[in-house]
């Protein structure tokens, strides 16, 4: 059977059955002659042709349409052979009714050639019918091997790390089922514009991991392949019209394949193809099927990109929690089971036996100075039971005896609004301690010096009016009692001059010191009553410059009134002392985020922008006036009194071109 099968698949199946129907075809033709000749009437010449032809026809027909049906070709020779059985079977029965004694087929001519091209015709309908089943089962078969290669892929997948060996697989096996000469995973670099031959099957030595397409040319297989979100079938690379063969496939006189994307069809990894050098049709079931295991790939990739991040991530974050000395740790309420990494336990100086998988917190409170461990027990409580966040400092003691200082932070997981986990880090801070402790070390003495330094300076300011009043008025005492000269006269004004002078300094220095110490507590004002009551004060000096002074709408601020009226009077009577005649003034407000920005702007004769910083220096006075009434204090006072309030105080002037001195004050 076997030896006979090979011999008509070698002939070709449709060719016998093609061979077989012309015979009758041709044989029914030649019986028209003999049934002339040998005188049969015309109607049983018609039958007889026509029971003899009429096979014929269908037999060739059956060679014609084989290749249009769903039966695989693979299976035409069956079909020859159930042709030529049939032929043979009644062939055979013709023979042992021609052989019985009585027997004898009376008219052979019509007979044999009608009953077996019957016969023919009914192995044919058999031939059909079995390759069709067999075709389906063969199909059956195959999908059924093409799912089973999915999952066994994505077994693999999930078994293995090495991308590589996955992809080989999957290029071997889908090479394997779809019965074709090569497969390859086409790795897609964007930035260089390639498409690199990373696995595959069938290529020669040195190809794979070599040879590069192009994914961009418009005419490429790739470049329509990635332009698609199904997969490409191409059944004869000849004939095909949509793109040109890669180099790459025509050098290996392949003709058809199928292509597909791996991955997502906006952001794709590569191209999963298999190719034949022989034309193949491929079914629907198959382009799924390459479709499938690009996924199975695409979900490995994917996932090996993750884990590849992840590791990074956890590396870096190892790398950060060690340079931070930051320990973490998590807390299954429910078990009360701990779980900590290496920081924390070399931190809290425990055996990493004592709490590997886990321990109770009990054992993580051991550590704990005694004296913060009922804070400790608090916060954790509070931080399970209300907040849902926990914060807190506190001290470990080393087995040296050295104490460090933690910060401990975690957040409560909920579910279904049972608290169930608590996890966090803890932070050694000890250095931050250190420095925190230095620093409030440092504030106070400073505060103390501060102090110290300004009852110096009121006390030696209240001191000196004593003695300074004496030299007053032992001068004015000579002056009245005794005959001097007008030289005299002169040297005693300039004394009695001086005294005055000292005696204002003092008095301003009293001022200055008493700023911090001596002021009100804030309270609501209204700096337009400040600014009233200040040019009330102002009035002659006003009067006598003949100044104009415009004030915008002043806002109401939280402030002590006597030390704001003490601000406005100084900038004011600045303004009108260091203007020429008929002194402009101009006040404005203007909110700025959460403070009042005051601005009092004069038309003066200007401050040079090397005198701007020190004219906020006590005693400092401008170069031009350094022998005038003044005695540089007023601007010192005024920036104390200012930054008491929260706000600060600046200068902005050119010479000649008048100045605005402008100050904050945070908004009620
Ligand atoms: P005093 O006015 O008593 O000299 P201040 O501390 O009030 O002391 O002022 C310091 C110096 O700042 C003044 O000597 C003067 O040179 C300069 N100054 C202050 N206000 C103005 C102004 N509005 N225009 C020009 N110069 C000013």
């Amino acid at each position: 059977m076997a030896y006979w099968r090979r011999l008509v698949s070698i002939i070709g199946g449709r060719r016998i059955v093609g061979a077989l129907g012309a015979f009758y075809v041709a044989f029914a033709v030649l019986r028209i002659f003999i049934g002339f000749n040998i005188g049969e009437p015309i109607s049983s010449i018609f039958i007889i042709i026509l029971l003899i032809s009429v096979p014929g026809f269908f037999l060739l027909y059956g060679a014609y349409w084989l290749p249009q049906s769903d039966i695989d070709a693979e299976f035409y020779a069956d079909i020859a052979g159930w042709a030529l059985t049939g032929f043979g079977a009644v062939a055979g029965v013709l023979i042992l009714y021609h052989l019985q004694p009585e027997g004898g087929i009376s008219e052979p001519l019509a007979g044999i050639p009608i009953l077996t091209a019957l016969g023919s015709l009914g192995g044919l309908g058999v031939g059909v019918y079995d390759g069709r089943a067999k075709t389906r089962t063969r199909q059956l078969k195959r999908r059924a091997n093409q799912q089973e290669t999915v999952a066994d892929l994505g077994q693999f997948a999930l078994e293995t790390e090495d991308l590589d060996s996955l992809m080989h697989e999957a290029a071997r096996k889908v090479s394997d089922i779809l019965d074709t000469d090569y497969c390859k995973v086409l790795d897609l670099d964007v930035e260089n514009e390639e498409l690199l031959l990373r696995q595959g099957v069938g290529w020669k030595d040195g190809i794979v991991g070599e040879a590069t397409t192009s994914p961009v040319e418009a005419d490429s297989q790739a470049a329509y392949t990635l332009a698609n979100t199904h997969p490409i079938v191409v059944e004869d690379l000849e004939t095909e019209t949509r793109f040109s063969g890669p180099e790459l496939l025509t050098n290996h006189d392949v003709r058809s394949g199928i292509s597909t994307i791996i991955g997502p069809f906006d952001e794709p990894w590569g191209i999963l193809g298999t190719h034949d050098t022989d034309r193949q049709e491929f079914t629907e079931e198959d382009a799924n099927f390459v479709q499938s295991v690009a996924n199975v790939l695409a979900e490995a990739i994917e996932r090996t990109e993750k884990e590849r991040q992840l590791r990074e991530r956890k590396a870096q974050l190892d790398l950060a929690t060690d340079a931070a000395s930051i320990g973490t740790w998590t807390w299954d309420i429910q078990e009360d089971v701990v779980t900590a990494d290496v920081y924390l336990t070399e931190m809290y100086e425990m055996e990493p036996a004592d709490t590997a998988g886990g321990a109770s917190m009990e054992v993580f409170y051991e550590p704990i100075h005694e004296d913060d461990t009922e804070q400790t027990w608090e916060a954790l409580e509070q931080a399970v039971e209300e907040t849902g966040r926990l914060n807190t400092e506190y001290r470990i003691r080393s087995t040296t005896g050295d104490i460090i200082w933690v910060e401990a932070r975690g957040e409560v997981k909920y579910e279904g609004g049972e608290p169930v986990e608590l996890y966090g880090t803890v932070a050694d801070i000890t250095e931050r301690k250190a420095r925190e402790e230095r620093l409030e070390q440092l504030v106070a003495e400073l505060e103390e010096s501060n102090e110290r330094l300004e009852q110096f300076a009121y006390a030696a300011s209240h001191d000196l009016q004593e003695p300074l009043r004496m030299v007053s008025s032992y001068l004015q005492l000579i002056d009245s009692r005794y005959e001097l000269d007008k030289e005299g006269e002169e040297f005693i004004e300039f004394a009695v001059d001086g005294a005055e002078r000292m005696q204002s300094m003092i008095n301003g220095l009293l001022q200055y010191s008493r700023v911090e110490t001596q002021g009100d507590p804030a309270e609501s004002i209204e700096l337009e009553d400040i600014l009233a009551d200040t040019r009330e004060n102002l009035q002659m000096t006003i009067e006598e410059s003949d100044a104009t002074i415009e004030a915008e709408p002043l806002p109401c601020i939280q402030g002590d009134p006597d030390q704001l009226r003490q601000v406005f009077q100084n900038l004011l009577a600045n303004a009108i002392e260091y203007s020429d005649d008929q002194p402009m003034v101009h006040i404005t407000a203007e909110r700025n985020g959460t403070d009042w920005v005051i601005s009092i702007e004069d038309e003066g004769i200007g401050i040079g922008s090397e005198e701007q910083e020190q004219i906020f220096e006590v005693f400092q006075r401008g170069h031009s006036h350094s022998d005038g009434n003044g005695t540089g204090i007023g601007l010192a006072i005024c920036e104390r009194i200012i930054e008491r309030h929260g706000g600060e105080i600046w200068v902005e002037s050119e010479l000649d071109e008048g100045s605005t001195f402008s100050f904050t004050l945070p908004a009620e």
